[in-house]
């Protein structure tokens, strides 16, 4: 079997070694050398080039290198074959450490004591237990979830929005506009683990903002997509939100002129909350392969109609 690998900001060779270990007998190719495409049943890939995976005319399977796998769906061309997601417990462990940070970096008030020592400044300043601050989840899929139990282990009240209602322990569930409309007046922090679809793009706007309390933080670890920028630096200027953490932008690389780099209120970083690790991550594609061969149901297959 043949397996094509196409990804612009991942290391073939990291994983031409870890997938190895898992499938020795598989033969991998690197885009754009792609020998004879007859040969290539798999392509794993992260952001391909429009129009590449249907030059593939015997692909029986498409792994997404990422969780999101709204840049392969919004090819044109894409081929109808299966399409998995990388689901693994290496990226939802750094997701959810990500998400606790910036949680505790507001909560703590640490923006407030890395200005003081600015000025040699000793300054202590009251905070709220954990058990009064509230974490609203916009998305309770399989990060939102691990992100949210993380943080129940420090004590904070937690509610999630999904599109179907949820029973999880420690977490209230809230589904629909509605529930949603309910949910966001009792979050002092949101949290968007949500996936890029039409029904979610834009779902960070100024009406959303509006519906939160004021001096509510919002951080955007799902897609650029998600967010409003342009409403987000309002609510900001306005006072209304007290700040935001951002890990993912309508536009990536954030342009260097671009005013989220320099706000005050606004703590940057360049798509980093969960990475794919290969070798932590080698095995999701090995285990969707070998599924394949054998004819078994292959783990964490997206439903195109839903976009996720
Ligand atoms: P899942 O598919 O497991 O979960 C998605 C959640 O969103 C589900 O709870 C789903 O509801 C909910 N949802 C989807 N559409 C709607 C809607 N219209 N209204 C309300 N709820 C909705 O995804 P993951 O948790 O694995 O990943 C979430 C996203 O995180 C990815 O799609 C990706 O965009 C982003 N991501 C970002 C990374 C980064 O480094 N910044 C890394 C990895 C992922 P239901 O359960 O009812 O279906």
């Amino acid at each position: 079997m043949t397996l094509l690998f196409c990804s612009a900001s991942d290391s073939a060779e990291d994983w031409r070694r870890e997938i190895a270990r898992h499938l020795p007998d598989l033969e991998m190719r690197v885009w754009p050398e792609t020998g004879d495409v007859a040969d290539i049943e798999v392509a794993v890939v992260w952001k391909p080039p429009a129009g590449m995976l249907a030059t593939l005319p015997n692909l029986r399977l498409i792994v997404s290198l990422g969780a999101g796998v709204e840049p392969i769906l919004q090819d044109s061309t894409l081929p109808d074959v299966p399409l998995v997601r990388m689901v693994s417990e290496g990226l939802t462990v750094d997701m959810a450490g990500y998400v606790v940070y910036q949680v505790l970096y507001w909560h703590r008030l640490m923006d407030a004591y890395a200005a003081f020592q600015a000025e040699a400044r000793w300054e202590q300043r009251d905070h709220r237990p954990a058990s009064e601050v509230t974490v609203g989840f916009l998305g309770l899929g399989e990060l939102g979830v691990a992100s949210a139990r993380t943080l129940r282990t420090l004590d904070y009240r937690l509610k999630g929005w999904s599109r179907s209602p949820k029973s999880i322990e420690g977490v209230e569930s809230f589904s629909g506009p509605d529930g949603l409309a309910a949910m966001l007046p009792q979050c002092d922090v949101l949290v968007c683990l949500l996936p890029l679809t039409d029904e979610t793009r834009g779902i960070m706007n100024a009406a959303l903002f509006a519906a939160l309390p004021k001096g509510a933080v919002v951080i955007n670890a799902a897609r650029g997509g998600h967010l409003v920028e342009s409403d987000l630096l309002d609510a900001l200027e306005s006072g209304h939100l007290r700040g935001a953490s951002l890990d993912v932008f309508a536009t990536e690389p954030l342009p260097a002129d671009h005013p989220l780099w320099r706000h005050p209120k606004v703590r940057i970083t360049p798509h980093v909350a969960g990475v794919t690790h290969p070798s932590l991550c080698a095995v999701q594609v090995a285990d969707a392969v070998k599924a394949l061969r054998e004819g078994r149901p292959l783990p964490n297959l997206v439903d195109r109609s839903r976009g996720y």
